[in-house]
């Protein structure tokens, strides 16, 4: 017998689903602005060979993932070619490629005292696309490439993981809580929020953990290991999707949607979970990973005098699929989290969202 729980339930996802699917069809960029941003990705490789010849500009981010919404920017990374030489000639390069994008028109922006070193581009509306593209361009890279394709590979697993990503991103900008600089989480902190309650929650699981395949015989070190300074990296997955079953799960994205409010609004423990997507279970403590305490570190200003600053926060702890001691969570600050990204938010939304057709519509409008 179907209790009142299981009806009430089942309408929720109904209510979702009608809402999801509408937005699908609003929320996919045009081709002609996915077009223009790979003509723009071409203009700028270009300026970066007037530097170094056979320097590459490789895409990763939305752009490459297919999760693009109209308001993405183009994330890239610069690899110089082999005329760069020494190390000291690869430290330059960050700031004469801003003088460069400058001279050639562009609104470009060198941060140095982010994590590592990036350039920001605005490139403003123009009459063949109206709207305003920001591009980040960060140097020597690979791991951001790397998670790029993980993210890519798990969306071919099943159709219903970029839909879910595109529906998700589409709430969390609608509710201002998409913005890392401005103490919230990143699409990429979303995304790997999408796929362990893929992954590991929902029952059957819609996906496999591709990082935990057996790994076949003839693969080399470079596949599995990757060396950046004094770290090495373990970054292998599976890419053959082509070779992993379908999912016995058949739910509707609406009810793949209810259950995500559901488990970050009632069963996520937030105060001492790390969400872990290489792990078998998906989920680690934060007390095991040494993840308690906000740590401190030196940061040089701008006169070289030393200052300290928070760096690390574990309001929200977000392991990294490779740099495992990164935590993606930790942009999120004190009124990020607590007002934002958690609770407060997913229940509200939980209970907003899913509650009748009249307050999907109005939540559609209103948010
Ligand atoms: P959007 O369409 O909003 O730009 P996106 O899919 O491009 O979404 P971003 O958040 O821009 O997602 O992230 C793009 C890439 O940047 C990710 O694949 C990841 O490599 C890197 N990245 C973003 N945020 C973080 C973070 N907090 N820590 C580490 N890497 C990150
Ligand atoms: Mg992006």
């Amino acid at each position: 017998p179907v209790t009142h729980y299981e009806q009430f339930f089942a309408e929720q996802a109904f209510n979702l689903d009608q809402l999801a699917s509408t937005l699908l069809n609003e929320i996919a960029p045009p081709e002609s602005e996915i077009s223009f941003r790979r003509k723009l990705l071409q203009d700028l490789k270009r300026i970066c060979q007037q530097l170094s010849p056979t320097a590459k500009l490789v895409p990763f981010g939305s752009l490459v993932t297919g999760f693009a919404t109209a308001s993405s920017d183009i994330d890239c990374v610069f690899f110089p070619g082999s005329e760069v030489t020494t190390e000291d000639e690869f430290t330059e390069l960050p700031s004469l490629l801003e003088k460069k994008l400058q001279e050639e028109g562009f609104n470009a922006q060198l941060l140095t005292r982010t994590r590592v070193p990036i350039i920001k581009m605005v490139q403003k509306p123009t009459a063949e696309n109206p709207q305003e593209i920001q591009c980040d361009i960060g140097f020597r890279n690979h791991l951001a490439i790397r998670n790029t394709h993980l993210l890519l590979s798990y969306s071919e697993c099943d159709a219903r993981v970029k839909q879910m990503v595109l529906v998700i991103k589409w709430w969390a900008k609608k509710r201002h809580i998409n913005s890392p600089y401005r103490g919230t989480l990143s699409s990429y902190g979303y995304v790997l929020m999408i796929l362990h309650y893929l992954i590991n929650i929902v029952q059957p699981p819609v996906l496999p953990n591709l990082q935990l395949q057996r790994i076949p015989e003839n693969t080399s070190d470079d596949e599995i290991y990757h060396k950046q300074g004094e770290n090495i990296y373990n970054i292998w997955f599976s890419q053959d999707t082509e070779s992993i079953q379908p999912s016995l799960n058949t739910s509707t994205l609406g009810e793949l949607l209810r259950g995500f409010f559901d488990y970050y609004s009632y069963k996520f423990g937030w105060g001492q979970s790390v969400i872990s997507i290489r792990t078998e279970g998906g989920l680690l403590s934060k007390q095991d990973k040494g993840w308690t305490a906000a740590k401190s570190r030196a940061a040089n200003t701008v006169d070289g005098n030393e200052t300290w600053e928070v760096k690390d926060r574990y309001l929200f702890a977000l392991e990294d699929p490779f740099e495992t001691s990164h935590n993606v969570g930790r942009t999120c600050n004190g009124p990020g989290t607590y007002g934002g990204v958690r609770r407060g938010i997913f229940f509200d939304d939980m209970v907003k969202l899913t509650g009748s057709i009249a307050g999907v519509a109005r939540i559609r409008d209103e948010l």
